[in-house]
């Protein structure tokens, strides 16, 4: 692990970003005893197996078998290097970490550079188009724009809206005058090459929205036309940097209130997003002019559970809120549907009625999933007809078939027996018959038995193991909890574990514990030199043991490793003295020795 970012830096970065809340922002977490519980962001899963230790300040995934500290947690699922996951943290708990010049591998890479490049470029503008917007009579134009559509400046501030100003070489000049090239400019659409040869400005007399990563650093720019200019909205081309069907508008500013919440609203556009967060609704997030997409999705989900769908009340809006929710559905969240009655966007709604209105006439009145596909579905039929009704109220049926709470099934069956004057005994017949057929009808309850699956295979993985590697993992337990333990297992049997991995781990805990630190296995694991020990010390660090070991039972521990240490030399020694006997041409010889060897290791099987 190359650093030249000094120890003590790291080390105070490290103690002031507490992993709970740093893998909080990124994982839905629920307290359980002790830990907290999670969806692995790491692999694919529905129940639970990826933990967090607030005491020992470590993650581990029981499912997947990832683990670590909170360095290892950000460089993971940032995929940014060590240095840059300081910065990460750095940035969170405002530290600041020294500048280092030079010879990182990534910083040689081209694609990586031209990356760094546009976003500092990105960065530039969107200080100066926003200084424009706010301060100069170059921005005016756009300043009024805001103001009549209800922004104030405190929003204004907040999403860092400016204004490109209607010229050829604005933007151009002030880009070449810090150095940027031009032809990587046009890359990342700030500029554009003109018919005449020349490089020229892209942006003009636009109201600038930036859209910023999850990470807040701006990728991209929408510019709204204030003068009639075409198109009403351009957007910056897709990059590196800006893949529409990854990222999600305001998600690094949302994110805290989306865990406060436990709520998520997804806006179909950019102002919902901005109008809703001046009315005080901050856990909005809007896609960029795309329809949802799965890893967006899945991006939420791992968030948070439930999500309100709040798109235009039109056709399109609702059409597009029907796949967005069977998206979101698929993926395990909670869905809602907020409905608007007259026709109108979330932005229109807000300006008209209030942000009041709208946290309680559409948003805490969102229909769940199954009640607007119900509503939904009635669009595709002509219901005066009888064809198309029975056909309808089939469709209705698969959904509710769908639904895995009988209580709910109960209530919509109801309805629809009512609504049509049907007999609720046949429409449950059908459920049954339904859910038989998808492999559903026995009810489940996934709250409650994510816990027990979870502590059943564990229980089961460490059963399989034999007796002294159970012996070596939980000593190594104590070990990394208590210094005590481990200068007494040092001076009974040192490194003289019998799984390669343990002597690697044990042998840089005694280092560790020699340089004075205390124990900490999330500071421990920084030690390690690669991911596969970190996450191996994680998972061991997680075990569930009783608190106290007595002398008597560290030294049952040590008895036992030892005892396999010596079964295994001894072996090993009666195999030389085998080949020896066969060696020297003694047959009968060989023959014992051979099956004093097999006896041996039938015992060993059986510890
Ligand atoms: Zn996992």
């Amino acid at each position: 692990m190359s650093n030249r970012i000094p120890e003590s830096v790291i080390e105070e970065i490290r103690n002031s970003n507490d992993i709970v809340d740093v893998v909080g922002e990124y994982v839905q977490l629920t307290k359980k005893s002790r830990n907290y519980f999670g969806l692995c962001p790491f692999h694919n899963e529905k129940t639970p197996s990826f933990s967090v230790s607030s005491d020992k300040q470590i993650f581990h995934c029981f499912g997947c078998g990832k683990g670590g500290n909170v360095l290892t947690f950000i460089r993971e699922i940032e995929g940014v290097s060590f240095q840059e996951a300081i910065r990460i943290l750095a940035d969170k708990s405002g530290h600041q970490v020294p500048d280092q010049e030079n010879s990182d591998r990534e910083e040689t890479d081209p694609k990586h550079q031209e990356n760094q490049t546009l976003l500092e470029a990105h960065g530039w503008l969107t200080k100066l188009y926003h200084h424009l917007l706010r301060h100069t009579k170059e921005g005016k134009d756009g300043y009024e724009h805001l103001v009549e559509r209800g922004l104030t400046d405190e929003v204004i501030d907040a999403f860092q809206l400016g204004f490109a100003p209607n010229s050829k070489e604005f933007t151009m000049k002030f880009l070449e005058n810090k150095g940027f090239h031009p032809q990587t400019m046009v890359k990342g659409g700030l500029l554009s090459y003109r018919e005449d040869g020349h490089y020229g400005d892209r942006f003009r007399g636009r109201v600038i929205f930036p859209i910023r990563n999850h990470q807040g650093k701006t990728v991209a720019f929408s510019g709204r036309s204030v003068n009639g200019g075409d198109p009403k909205y351009l957007n910056s081309p897709e990059t590196d940097l800006f893949q529409k069907g990854k990222l999600l508008y305001n998600f690094d500013l949302a994110r805290a209130e989306i865990r406060k919440q436990n709520e998520v609203v997804l806006f179909e556009g950019q102002m919902d997003v901005i109008s809703a967060y001046q009315g005080g609704i901050k856990h909005g997030i809007a896609t960029l002019g795309t329809a949802l997409t799965e890893p967006q999705a899945k991006l939420i989900r791992r968030y948070v559970e439930r999500v309100i769908v709040c798109y235009d009340a039109d056709r399109a809006g609702q059409d597009a809120s029907y796949k967005a929710a069977t998206i979101l559905k698929k993926v395990g969240c909670d869905v809602r549907v907020a409905q608007m009655k007259d026709g109108s966007d979330p932005d229109d709604y807000i300006r008209s009625y209030g942000s009041e209105s709208f946290r309680k006439h559409v948003l805490e009145a969102a229909v769940t999933y199954t009640g607007f596909m119900i509503n939904h579905l009635k669009q595709g039929f002509n219901l005066n007809n009888e064809g198309d009704r029975i056909q309808y109220i089939e469709r209705v049926l698969d959904e509710i078939s769908k639904i895995s709470k009988p209580l709910e099934r109960d209530h919509y069956l109801r309805e629809l027996a009512g609504e049509y004057d049907l007999s609720l005994e046949v429409l449950e017949q059908e459920i049954i018959n339904r859910r038989k057929k998808q492999g559903l009808d026995k009810d489940k309850n996934p709250e409650t038995s994510y816990t027990n699956n979870y502590k059943e295979t564990s229980r089961k993985k460490q059963k399989l193991l034999p007796a002294f590697h159970n012996a070596e993992r939980q000593l190594i337990y104590y070990m990394l909890h208590d210094a005590s333990v481990s200068y007494k297992v040092q001076e009974h049997i040192g490194g003289a574990f019998n799984l390669n991995e343990h002597q690697v781990i044990v042998t840089y805990l005694y280092a560790y514990y020699e340089e004075g630190y205390e124990a900490n296995p999330g500071q421990f694991i920084e030690q390690l030199p690669d991911a596969s020990l970190q996450s191996l010390v994680s998972e061991i660090a997680m075990l569930k043991l009783q608190p106290d070991l007595s002398d008597a039972e560290v030294n049952d521990y040590i008895r036992v490793i030892s005892n396999k240490r010596s079964e295994q030399e001894s072996i090993s020694s009666l195999e030389l003295e085998q080949k020896e006997a066969e060696r020297q041409n003694d047959p009968v010889k060989a023959a014992q020795i051979a099956m004093r060897i097999i006896e041996m290791k039938k015992q060993l099987r059986s510890q």
